[in-house]
């Protein structure tokens, strides 16, 4: 059998197109974006009929996966860890409904985190909501796990979880090449047949049906026990200590261990929900001290009932938050193992190398947004405009970085800049506090879960400005559509397009502008009108689109319209430009002397001309005119 070498997330996808799923639906987020679009790229190479869809956010993702579940198809939804928060009200209660199809939930952990608020654990969220969980440990087992995970979701008629992590998403392995074009597997009897004590929330039924849950869930502990899933590595060195590892974890130990130079007994648990207990105690008797790896949280720890011999997360053994990366399993191994006695290789840590890097003094970096970002030109006015002592609360997405121009505060969760403003305005009004309070949404957030809480502060009686930073597209997560656009998840037209100034208008809004951020001067006149709404005797909230398509995306205007820019000599660098304005282009000679552009990355915006208030920053043109 020839193979390919396939990232986790395109051998997620693969696997679900390959076990006949129907319907797919996901809301972007690192490190589960390009899930999504793998389906859309195997459905069409292996020809098969299936609704694929970017959902406008991850609770409509799984209902809508859900229903198709519901009338009998293979679905599947995936989202990052946070996601699933969004969608954790119909996962509770998909739990006590089952499903008829196969029914795949797949939220990506990120455990460092490399790019989310929390590390959250989603086996714990599916510990909660009682519904089994797949752990992969490679992108191939991954894809293989789908098959299990369909079958056993249609056996039990339960959604299964099928958890990721970063690592997994983003790491590439061998897997089997992709099957020839097959038939699409459409089901029997594909349609939804009425049965209320299952599909509607009758409490009186729900109580049936959670009883009906744990009986399921104890008969998926009893399968799980003879899980190919599960197996032990190492199993003929005895000793004192035996391992149980999980997910990527269970890959960085076993790594770790050759470099120790030990061979310790290692059970390997890839469901770690409803955990196999017999199997753990079984394999833990053996020894006097069992030691879990599994990341981000304590979800296999959590479920021993007797802990006596357990070193983990829970005593500090493991650190209790972060990635187990191969640097911190090293040490955790390491220090456990010669803990009882175990002789150790010392650290291969290459301390020439390290020094080497050390001797470098390579600079530190923050991330930043692009070169030309229209994001930084609305920040740049509202900062200049409204100064340190106005509130800003911010949001999720690329414009988060809006913290480094000190024009973010704060941000939650999606859609929180929004309720937050309303927090801090009826806050501030109690105690007589009148300070501005400007939040920044960006258009997918906005569409995700910025409308409910628009039309809580409209209702409320809240006073504050907002701007929808509209870049056309959800930029950080890869251009995926909203329902702003006019392209479907395959590229497709689509039916109809949402108008967001509509949107606002009828969430209540009175005062709503739509306005270019790159032009500075009406920018700024129509920030200062908005906040003027906020404070008259009929005003309320003030809307402004800032609408200007993401550089990446769409740098059409800008190549239409360039404007050359240069620092002159008189430049004395005083680096106001370089932190207020914070473009890339932007760099501060070695001998903080002078700012020159880097022309391999401007884009010739000439936002930055303002930036300088000495007027150091001029157009190309205008400084080649004698
Ligand atoms: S260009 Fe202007 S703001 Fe930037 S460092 Fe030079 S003098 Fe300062
Ligand atoms: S013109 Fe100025 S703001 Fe625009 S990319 Fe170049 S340096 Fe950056």
């Amino acid at each position: 059998m020839s193979t390919q070498l396939l990232t986790g997330n395109d051998a997620i996808a693969l696997g679900l197109v390959e076990q006949g799923c129907r319907v797919a639906t996901a809301y972007p987020g690192t490190p589960s974006s390009e899930i999504l679009a793998g389906i859309i790229k195997y459905k069409k190479a292996l020809d098969k009929d299936l609704y694929a869809e970017w959902s406008v956010n991850e609770k409509v993702a799984f209902e809508v996966a859900l229903a198709a579940a519901w009338t009998g198809l293979r679905a599947a939804v995936a989202m990052k860890q946070v996601g699933l928060n969004v969608a954790s009200d119909p996962l509770f209660s998909a739990a006590y409904t089952g499903v008829k199809g196969g029914f795949i939930v797949i939220p990506a952990d990120d455990p460092g985190p490399h790019s989310s608020q929390t590390e959250q654990d989603s086996r714990l969220l599916a510990l909660t909501a009682k519904v089994p969980v797949f752990d992969p440990s490679t992108p191939a087992e991954a894809r293989e796990m789908i098959a299990d995970a369909f079958a056993l979701s249609e056996r039990f008629k339960i959604p299964v979880i099928l958890r990721p992590t970063t690592r997994l998403c983003h790491a590439v392995s061998p897997s089997a090449d992709a099957p020839a074009s097959s038939s699409d597997g459409k089901p029997v009897s594909p349609k939804f047949q009425k049965d209320p004590a299952h599909w509607t929330a009758t409490p009186k039924l729900r109580y049936k049906l959670h009883t009906e849950l744990n009986q399921k869930l104890i008969e998926i502990a009893a399968e799980f026990a003879n899980s190919k899933y599960n197996y032990i590595v190492n199993e003929d060195h005895g000793g004192e200590v035996g391992i149980i590892a999980s997910g990527v974890a269970f890959h960085t130990a076993r790594q770790a261990l050759l470099e120790l130079g030990v061979r310790v007994p290692m059970l390997k648990i890839g469901t770690p929900y409803p955990l196999p207990v017999n199997l753990i105690e079984a394999f833990s008797a053996r020894f006097t001290t069992v030691i879990v790896l599994e990341e981000p949280d304590t979800c296999i720890e959590l479920q021993i009932p007797n802990r006596q011999r357990v070193r983990g997360r829970l005593d500090g053994s493991v650190p209790n938050s972060g990635e187990l990366t191969p640097e911190v399993m090293f040490s955790v191994l390491s220090k456990s193992l010669s803990g009882v006695g175990i002789q150790v290789n010392p650290s291969p840590e290459d301390a020439d190398l390290s020094a080497a890097i050390k001797k470098l003094s390579l600079p530190a970096r923050r991330p930043r947004l692009c070169p030309g970002c229209s994001h930084r030109s609305a920040f740049y006015a509202m900062k200049q405009n409204f100064g340190p002592r106005a509130i800003y609360p911010g949001d999720i997405g690329c414009y988060t970085l809006g913290t480094n121009l000190r024009a973010v505060d704060t941000f939650v969760d999606m859609g929180a800049s929004i309720t937050m403003a309303n927090g801090f305005f009826q806050a501030n009004r109690l105690v007589g506090d009148d300070r501005a309070v400007i939040a920044t949404i960006g258009d997918s957030t906005f569409l995700h879960s910025g409308i409910p809480p628009l039309i809580n502060a409209v209702h409320t009686g809240a006073r504050f400005v907002l701007l929808i930073l509209d870049n056309h597209t959800t930029a950080m997560t890869g251009f995926q559509p909203t329902p702003a656009n006019d392209y479907l998840a395959d590229g497709s037209e689509a039916p109809r397009k949402v108008s967001i100034p509509d949107l606002v208008r009828a969430c209540g809004v009175e005062y709503v502008k739509v306005t270019d951020p790159y032009e500075q001067e009406d920018f700024t006149a129509i920030l200062n009108e908005a906040q003027a709404h906020t404070q008259a005797a009929d005003g309320g909230v003030a809307v402004i689109i800032a609408d200007r398509p993401c550089v990446l995306y769409d740098n059409d205007p800008i190549l239409e319209h360039p404007i050359p820019v240069v620092v002159t000599d008189e430049c004395d660098g005083c680096r106001f430009c370089t932190e207020a304005f914070e473009c890339p282009a932007l760099v501060l000679r070695a001998d903080g002397s002078h700012v020159d552009i880097d022309y391999k990355l401007c884009i010739d915006c000439g936002q930055c001309i303002d930036a300088c208030y000495k007027g150091f920053i001029v157009p190309k043109l205008a400084e080649m005119v004698p």
